[in-house]
């Protein structure tokens, strides 16, 4: 292990001076410079020695050492090409980690786990840029990669939304979305201080873990009940669904909802994921496939 670690005020503020690097809002660029937040994040992440893990966003790699102590390899995806000789000097005392160039939303996460992650299953960790959370999480849930947990830094307030119970202002289609495919929880909220230079928001670590036995359902259905039932979630279910691309008039959604055992005065925010389930799976019964 080196003597010196990168994240060291004194240190960023050299090396970023070094190469005239300039920060990037538009690339979500806040980077972590206290070593209390980063062990805990890779401690929370679960990291051991076995582990292959995908970083995206390594910055000038101040977590991606972190992740390089504890893990077997790190694999980290960077968009700014400006930060690629910062980082071949910061980690190159670490053998174990690869840096990729890319854009994460469009890399072959797939290849990336079959050639250079040993196939995974594997550990996603990131201080993810606020700008593309959504798309990015939305991406590596939803298209069913060999992936054991995810475990990033978000706005609090998205956090939040992603562990909110039923019945509470914050659950959304986000939190069903992230629990139908994974177990969300928060494990630390984050100060402002602990990053260079500091966002404007408060921030939160959230570990996803996937499930392994999702429900077969049709989740076209499941997830277009859900958007409709959210888009007018002020509204009873019954109305919300009633103005529906189906072609389904009210009466017939009121007698869906009795079908699938659901009040029709209910709202989208009062339902649980397996009434949304329950309901999306009624509809195929009306025939309108
Ligand atoms: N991990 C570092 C840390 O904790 O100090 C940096 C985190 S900073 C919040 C987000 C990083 O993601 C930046 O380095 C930024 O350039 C990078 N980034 C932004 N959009 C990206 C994308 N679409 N794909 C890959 N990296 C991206």
């Amino acid at each position: 292990m080196k003597d010196k670690r990168l994240y060291s005020p004194k240190y960023v503020r050299e090396i970023l001076d070094k190469y005239g690097f300039k920060f990037s809002k538009s690339l979500g660029q806040n980077f972590l410079i206290d070593g209390n937040i980063l062990r805990k994040i890779s401690q929370g992440a679960g990291i051991t020695k076995e582990d292959y893990v995908l970083e995206i966003g390594p910055g000038i790699g101040t977590l991606t050492e972190e992740l390089a102590l504890s893990a077997k390899k790190v694999v980290a995806v960077e968009l700014d090409d400006t930060l690629l000789p910062i980082l071949d000097e910061t980690l190159k005392d670490y053998p174990n980690v690869e840096i990729v160039h890319g854009d994460i939303l469009k890399v072959d996460i797939k290849k990336l786990i079959d050639e250079r992650l040993g196939g995974g299953p594997i550990k996603v960790v990131a201080n993810l840029p606020y700008y593309v959370t959504t798309p990015i999480i939305a991406r590596l849930i939803e298209e069913e990669y060999n992936i054991e947990s995810i475990t990033v830094m978000v706005q609090k307030e998205v956090a939040q939304r992603m562990v909110a119970p039923p019945g509470n202002k914050q659950y959304g289609s986000i939190t069903v979305f992230v629990n139908f495919y994974t177990n969300p929880e928060i494990l630390m909220t984050v100060p402002k201080t602990v990053f260079m230079p500091r966002p404007k928001i408060d921030s939160a670590v959230i570990r996803l873990k996937i499930k392994k036995d999702l429900p077969l359902i049709d989740r076209k259905a499941f997830f277009q009940v859900v958007k409709l039932a959210f888009n007018q979630r002020r509204k009873t279910i019954l109305n919300s669904l009633s103005n529906n691309p189906w072609g389904l008039d009210k009466e017939e959604i009121k007698s869906l909802l009795k079908k699938a055992q659901i009040p029709s005065d209910k709202r989208a925010e009062d339902l649980k994921i397996e009434d949304f389930i329950q309901i999306s799976e009624t509809l195929p019964s009306l025939d309108i496939y």
